[in-house]
Order: C-alpha cells, then structure tokens, then sequence
C-alpha cells in the first residue's frame, strides 16, 4: 500500500471485519484500552466500533496531551504571561483549556496577556529572536511524540546563545502511565483486571519503539499491538489482539511496521536524554501522582527552564466541578456518564479539557456520536 486512500479501502475494511467477527469468540468479552486519543478519534470517525462484534469494546485511555494537563500547570501558564509579562507561546489546542474558574489562555489573552499560537518549537524560537527585548516562553506539552521539538528548540537557543527563551516542561511518558493504570490503587482494580490489552500509541512509538512496552507483557501478562491511526490499521490490530488472546499468548506485537522498529528513533532519544531528566513524579489529570512519569530540564540547561527562571506562586487550583475528565481518562467512565455532557459542555463551551483538543474522547462523541451519546443519556 502507498497511498492513504488504500488504509481506509472499504473492501478491507469488510475482509478485516469478517475475520474479526470470525475469531471473537462470542463465549467472552474483549475489552481493549486505546492508549491514544488519535486512535480513540481512528475508531470514532470511521465507525470500527460498528465493524466488530459487539463483545469487542475500546475502553479509552489517557492519550491527550491536553487533556491530562492538571489546572494548576495551566494557571502555572497564565501566570507566567499575566504576572510576569512573557510572551507565552502555546500549540493551538491548549488555548481553550479551561483552568481554575474555566478560565483559559484565550481568555487571559483577551484580557491582554500577549499569548500566541504556534505550529512548532521553531515558530517560538523566532518569536523570541524578533523581540530580544522580551521573555518568551514555551508551553511544552504532550508524550514522546512532541519532547524532541523542544528538546531541538532548547539545544538551538544554547547554540545560538538566544537568552530571552525558555521552555514550560510539562512533557509526560506512556509507558509508566499504563503502569499505573495496571496497579495504582486509586484506580478501580476490576478496570484493570478487565482489560485483556492494548493498541499501543502509534506516533509516540516512533520515537521509543515498541521495545519499552515489554515490560506489559512480561510482568503484567497484558497483550499489545502498536498500531497505525489508519481505520484499517485498527483493524488489524485488533485482529492481531483477538488472536493473542485466543490463543493464549501475550506479546508485544507491532501492526505498524510502516513507522516504528522495536528501537525507535535512536537520535530523537539522544536528544531527549542529553536535555531532559525524570521526575520522580508528576501529578496528571484523572491519574493522580505518577512515579517517574514526566520529564524536567536538566540543570546543564536550568537558563531555558521557565520554572527556574520564574517564580511561581502557590495556588489553589481547581478542576471543573462535576466535569468526569478524570474518570474518562482512567478508561471508567465514557463522556455518556457525565451530566454536562451536551448541555453545559459542547466544543463552543467547554467546561472539560476533553471537550476542546481534538485527541479528547467527549469531543469525539460530540462530533461522531453526538445524536446516539445524548439518546442514551435520555434513557438511563
Ligand atoms: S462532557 Fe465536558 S464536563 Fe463532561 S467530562 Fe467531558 S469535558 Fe468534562
């Protein structure tokens, strides 16, 4: 296959649901979590959940960036451009978050925080060369996939000793967040109990390969298949967990062979690793405190660390009240379960971060299965 037409062949797609409708055994369930809120909008868009028996279900993971950001780390952000002045950068999806008091970087800019929207680290970086005379500041946000960029941006700003530029870190790892949903307490443990595997994230897979989910297999007995964002890639990799769980196997099992090697991209991870170290722990939204599951900037690089070079104030954050992000991003509640949903909370209002970015699961109700999610809500 070369083209992307080919991933979405609808004559495939009923050969792949035949043979999965073929191989689950009607006797027991299949439940699956998709790590990644890419794949979550893969199986909503094209209806994959319609293509496979109805004992077949996705459970949806905490793989949007946006939306594992605690409010306290986004008020951290609207302070740096409100109470210190900086140019805050920010990746579009970020800006309609709402923080403590649904207030969000698009608010704060229409009150007069200079905050803008870029497409990469580079864009950033640019913004602080054109005004030398300002701080700008980098909001850094997302998994594996988005770190090297502002790990090249904190590298590129030493080489070409640009001062007025730093980075936000709030970069975040997969690997000990499906840990921690295999065994931390707070979450519900039949949930874990429940999941017989996973589609492992596609882009993040890139960068670190399938070689650090191997630990899934072989401590935790839970299949995974790293799977592409294609329909038809989902496809199959569900076809591949069928078969891993009839047959008894657990295995880390790579559908994607197209992009990621079980090493990933060895430069990428240099980079990553010579700019960033672990923190021993980071509190994300709806997992709670995670061990050894985020990134901060080494004190080599502590000049381009928004954190060291600003003081941030102590601050009583708060998450929308009554909004089930949390609950939704453990993979026990579905947007269906949540009283707003639909009513105060539409993508026009968002009152919960997976609501705005598009990896979030409401949004992916609202735009796939707004009709049905609201039927069923009428129902119970
Ligand atoms: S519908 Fe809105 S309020 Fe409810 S969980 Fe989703 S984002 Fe939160």
């Amino acid at each position: 296959m070369k083209y992307v037409d080919e991933f979405r062949d609808r004559d495939l797609a009923r050969t792949l649901a035949t043979a999965i409708a073929a191989a689950a055994d009607p006797a027991r369930d299949y439940n699956f979590m998709e790590f990644c809120g890419g794949h979550t909008h893969a199986i909503f868009r094209y209806g994959v959940q319609d293509l496979v028996p109805a004992n077949v279900r996705f459970v949806h993971g905490p793989g949007c960036p946006v939306c594992i950001l605690l409010a306290r780390r986004l008020d951290d952000a609207i302070e740096l451009a409100e109470r210190h002045g900086v140019i805050l950068c920010s990746y579009g999806d970020m800006l309609r978050v709402p923080g403590t008091g649904r207030r969000s970087l698009l608010k704060a800019k229409a009150d007069g925080a200079d905050i803008r929207m870029v497409y990469s680290t580079l864009d950033a970086l640019d913004i602080a060369r054109a005004n030398p005379g300002r701080e700008v500041v980098f909001l850094g946000i997302g998994f594996e996939t988005t770190t090297p960029p502002s790990a090249v941006a904190i590298a590129q700003a030493q080489a070409e000793g640009i001062g007025n530029f730093s980075v936000f870190c709030n970069h975040v790892l997969t690997p000990p967040a499906i840990r921690h949903i295999l065994e931390a307490p707070e979450i519900d443990p039949s949930q874990a109990a429940r999941l017989d595997g996973f589609l492992g994230p596609s882009h993040v897979s890139a960068v670190i390969g399938s070689r650090p989910y191997e630990f899934l297999a072989a401590r935790y007995a839970k299949p995974v298949v790293i799977a592409g964002f294609e329909p038809l890639d989902v496809m199959q990799s569900v076809l591949m967990l069928i078969h891993q769980v009839n047959e008894g196997r657990v295995a880390v099992e790579n559908q994607y062979t197209r992009v990621v090697t079980r090493d990933g991209n060895a430069k990428a991870q240099e980079l990553v690793t010579r700019i960033f170290e672990l923190r021993p722990s980071f509190e994300w939204r709806g997992l709670g405190s995670v061990p050894d599951s985020a990134l901060a900037i080494r004190a080599e690089y502590a000049a381009f660390d928004a954190e060291k070079r600003f003081t941030l104030s102590e601050k009583q954050s708060r998450e929308t009240k009554s909004c089930e992000c949390p609950a939704i991003l453990r993979g026990v509640k579905k947007p269906k379960d949540c009283k707003l949903f639909g009513k105060a909370c539409t993508p026009e209002t968002p009152m919960g971060a997976c609501m705005v970015s598009s990896e979030g699961a409401c949004a992916a109700y609202w735009t796939y299965r707004r009709m049905e999610t609201l039927a069923e809500m009428a129902a119970e």
